[in-house]
């Protein structure tokens, strides 16, 4: 059994497997698409730094993580992106429809 992680938006991230190699998720900002509303900051703090308005360099590689879901989510901007290291696979924003 896995352990999980739920951001406020009821997605669920697995946890990796006892003994398994850590996945990593890596988030990037656009910086055209950023508006600085610092939302991101808000509610995911250690990914994101100021810079200047917009949405900087925090931490770009790190384990997965529910609140950097919703901060992509949420971006008024559409300017994050977060995917998984190993396999480059899109976890964030979302892309399927409504169900
Ligand atoms: S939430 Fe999006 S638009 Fe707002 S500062 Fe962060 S990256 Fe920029």
């Amino acid at each position: 059994m896995s352990e999980e992680s739920t951001g406020t938006n009821g997605r669920h991230d697995e946890k990796d497997a006892p003994g398994a190699a850590p996945r990593l998720w890596r988030v990037t900002v656009d910086s055209q698409s950023c508006v600085g509303s610092g939302m991101c900051r808000s509610i995911a703090g250690k990914w994101f730094a100021a810079d200047g308005r917009e949405a900087g360099a925090g931490e770009t590689l790190g384990p997965p993580d529910g609140a950097l879901l919703d901060a992509a989510e949420i971006c008024p901007g559409q300017a994050l992106t977060v995917v998984e290291e190993a396999s480059g696979r899109l976890i964030a924003p979302d892309t399927d429809p409504p169900s």
